[in-house]
């Protein structure tokens, strides 16, 4: 029995069903992976409803991430049981995903689950998890240090915002949210902010330079809200810019660069190395703080996902939904 949520098209409309794949039909892959949880990205919510376009070619079975123990490897550096974890690769989109008692995939696109992390906290952090842990990495590399001066989070409720307040905060950074929900600030202060911001004064114009504010930025909005974070950069400043919440477009000068020598730092999660999702995914499993891990999670079935997959579509979605398989 592998029971699957599958996407197929018809007039150009996109209908999700649960239905039983035979061995058959599934990819090729070196790897057979029993399939414990999987989690909902927005990225899965544009899949399933269609909305967003980002799939291709059908059928589907969505699920951009996944957690799950290996059942058939002829790869000799995945043995039967081992736990694994996949995220990214553009799984779900291009590639059948997560949203399966069982997937087959190449064992390139697999790490090994991170010592202490169970497979339901793997995707409790998912791929927002991950993506916090490489802003976190790439703004440290690149010298920023916790005496530096604060670091501005923006879109700090969402998945990547949220993880990166309290990812940061355990690094001993100085942590500043920035978030459009006025009811947020004791939440994002229980994670490690030290004080929160309105999203509203980040949406005014920017200035090609304005005071010195931040020496480092994790930004997941993109838009005018990065233009203005850029122009508030310190000397040296450091922004990881790795989201367009608000916007894929960014209007800014050169000034901050030019002038203040400030970096501009692109993240990316779905095409990283092997070596660097391994290191990211044990800081992680160190560094995150365990009432994180077991914060209130909902847990859904195949058969749920449609309607989990148009709420969180429409904002409806707070905290994180683990699809099991299983259920
Ligand atoms: P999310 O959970 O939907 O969070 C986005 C947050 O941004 C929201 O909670 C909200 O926070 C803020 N926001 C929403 N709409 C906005 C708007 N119109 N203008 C300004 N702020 C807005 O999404 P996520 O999973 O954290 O992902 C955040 C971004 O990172 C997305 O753009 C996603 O595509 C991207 N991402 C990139 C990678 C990568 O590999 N580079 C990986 C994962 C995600 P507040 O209400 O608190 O302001």
């Amino acid at each position: 029995m592998n029971k699957a949520l599958v996407l197929e098209q018809e007039d150009k409309k996109t209908l999700a069903a649960v239905r039983e794949l035979t061995p058959d039909e599934l990819p090729e892959g070196d790897v057979l992976v029993s399939i414990e949880y999987s989690s909902l990205n927005y990225k899965d919510g544009l899949a399933v409803t269609g909305i967003g376009k980002i799939v291709h070619q059908f059928p589907m079975v969505p699920g951009v991430d996944f957690a799950g123990r290996v059942a058939e490897s002829s790869n000799p550096a995945y043995q039967v049981g081992d736990s694994v974890v996949l995220t990214g690769w553009s799984v779900g989109e291009r590639y059948w995903g997560g949203y399966a008692q069982q997937m087959r995939v190449k064992s390139e696109w697999l790490v090994p689950l991170a010592e202490g992390l169970t497979s339901q906290q793997a995707m409790v952090i998912g791929t927002a998890g991950l993506t916090s842990m490489l802003c976190v990495m790439r703004l440290q590399e690149s010298g920023l240090k916790p005496e530096d001066g604060p670091v501005l989070v923006t879109g700090a409720t969402g998945g990547v915002g949220s993880l990166a307040v309290a990812l940061l905060a355990k690094n001993g950074y100085e942590v500043v949210a920035v978030s459009g929900k006025a009811d947020s600030h004791d939440y994002l202060k229980q994670l490690g902010a030290k004080e929160v911001l309105s999203r509203a004064e980040f949406e005014e114009k920017a200035r090609p330079l304005d005071k010195s504010r931040w020496a480092g930025a994790v930004d997941t909005v993109g838009g005018d809200v990065l233009a203005k974070v850029l122009s508030q950069m310190h000397y040296n400043g450091r922004v990881a810019a790795v989201g367009l919440a608000g916007s894929a477009m960014l209007n800014t000068t050169v000034m901050p660069f030019i002038l203040r020598g400030v970096d501009l730092l692109g993240v990316d999660s779905v095409m990283i190395p092997y070596e660097r999702r391994v290191q990211a995914w044990q800081r992680i499993a160190k560094e995150l703080p365990q009432e994180i891990m077991t914060q209130v999670v909902e847990e859904v079935s195949l058969e749920q996902v449609p309607e989990h997959a148009k709420n969180i579509i429409e904002g409806k979605v707070r905290g994180r939904v683990l699809v099991n398989p299983n259920l």
